[in-house]
Formats: C-alpha cells, sequence, structure tokens
C-alpha cells in the first residue's frame, strides 16, 4: 500500500475527512484493524487565507510547492492537495515534485462523465467559481460547468469562509444551498459539484433533486485507489 501525502490544513475543517474516510476505505478493504499510510502537512489555514485575499497566488505556490516537496522527502508516494481553491496552483507544485499529484478536478471529472452527465452546477469559493482554472480543467474533460448568478455566488463564498471553515453547520445555511442548486438545475445542471472541500459537511444528496459531486470524498477515494495500484 502506497503513502498519501496529504497536503491540509486549509481548512482542516475538511482534512479531518480525508483523514478519517481514507483510514475507512482502507479498512473496508484490507478488513481487520487495517489502516491507511499517511502523511499529513496540516498548515495554519489563517496565513493562506491572507494570500488568498491579496490575490498573492504565486507566493502561495512557493509555499505549497516547498511543502509538496518535503511530502515527498519524508516518503509520501503521492501528494493530495486538500481544497479546491488551491488547485489554482497545482502547476507550482507538480513542477516541484516527481511523484503524482492526484488533481481534485480530474477525479470529479471522471465520476461525473462515467455518470454519463455532461452539464453540471459548480460551487465552491469565488476563487473556484470566477476564475478560469477549474471551469477549464472539466472543460478539457468534456464536462461543462455553470456557476451561480453573483448574488448567490456571494452568499456560498460567505457561508464557507463565515462559517464552515469555523465549523459552524446551520439548517438556515442548508436551505440557501438547497436553493442555490435548484436554481442551477432550473438553469440546466444535470448534477452539482460540491467544490469545496468543507460543503460536503452542509450538504447531502437529500438537499439535491440531481446527483452530487462531493469532492473530498471522490479526491479521498481515488487517491486510496492509487494507494493500492
Ligand atoms: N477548502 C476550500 C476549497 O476546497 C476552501 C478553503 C480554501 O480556500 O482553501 O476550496
Amino acid at each position: 500500500m502506497k503513502r498519501i501525502g496529504l497536503l491540509g490544513g486549509m481548512s482542516w475543517e475538511s482534512t479531518v475527512e480525508y483523514y478519517r474516510l481514507a483510514n475507512e476505505l482502507v479498512r473496508n478493504r484490507l478488513g481487520g484493524v487495517h489502516s491507511a499510510s499517511i502523511l499529513l502537512d496540516s498548515m495554519n489555514f489563517a496565513v493562506m487565507e491572507k494570500l488568498q485575499s491579496a490575490g498573492k497566488w504565486q507566493e502561495a505556490g512557493t509555499m505549497l510547492a516547498g511543502k509538496a516537496s518535503a511530502l515527498e522527502a519524508a516518503g509520501a508516494d503521492m501528494i493530495v492537495l486538500c481544497t479546491n481553491t488551491m488547485h489554482i496552483v497545482a502547476d507550482s507544485i507538480e513542477r516541484a515534485v516527481k511523484i503524482p499529484v492526484l488533481h481534485i478536478v480530474d477525479a470529479t471529472s471522471a465520476r461525473i462523465t462515467q455518470a454519463g452527465l455532461k452539464r453540471v452546477g459548480l460551487l465552491g469559493t469565488a476563487f473556484t467559481m470566477e476564475h478560469s482554472f477549474y471551469r477549464d480543467r472539466l472543460s478539457a474533460a468534456g464536462v461543462e460547468a455553470i456557476v451561480p448568478e453573483r448574488s448567490d455566488q456571494a452568499t456560498v463564498h460567505r457561508i464557507i469562509y463565515e462559517e464552515l471553515v469555523r465549523g459552524i453547520v446551520s439548517d438556515e445555511s442548508r436551505a440557501e444551498y438547497a436553493a442555490i442548486m435548484e436554481r442551477l438545475v432550473e438553469a440546466g445542471a444535470q448534477g452539482i459539484i460540491l467544490g469545496c472541500t468543507e460543503i460536503e459537511m452542509l450538504v447531502t444528496p437529500a438537499d439535491s433533486t440531481v446527483p452530487l459531486f462531493p469532492t473530498t470524498q471522490i479526491h479521498i477515494e481515488t487517491a486510496v485507489e492509487h494507494a493500492f495500484h
């Protein structure tokens, strides 16, 4: 079994889920008291949040590349960057290591294609919804992503940064997300990407009339699969 290098802490609320799911998936596979082999670098999210809001992507990329390289030197066999947003600097990370960086968009688009869908809604941080890095990579894989209208985007982003990354999960916000997802369905979405690793703390399939693509779960399932090949 290969060792999974988690680049986490963005935020730790979702990194916990990566860690828990990886161990559960290995136990389901091997039984007994088997668990995953993991190296984790969990950073201080306040540092990253500051770089994000200042648009200092290059600096963020250099920092994450250094962490990925340290995980490789410590014996990781793959890098799993536990956030959708920071895949904006995936290229810098890929350049810094020889081991594979399992891209969250590739893992997610593979599932969407397997499900036979072509047009999906995308929920995530403003960076993920507004910048082109995420939608372009989906598009290259044959998946068209539509994003909520401006005011809905602001709501989705606000709930991530003011609530979910702080561990606050409320029925009110769940209802707001459900309404936004329904508007995406009316606009033609056949499924919804939960394109921020904290959203699945809030939203479940019961909140949606179309299939959901929860990126934390999909990403770590892909990593565990890779650990056995
Ligand atoms: N975890 C989130 C994501 O998947 C948002 C926090 C961050 O900006 O890294 O995009």
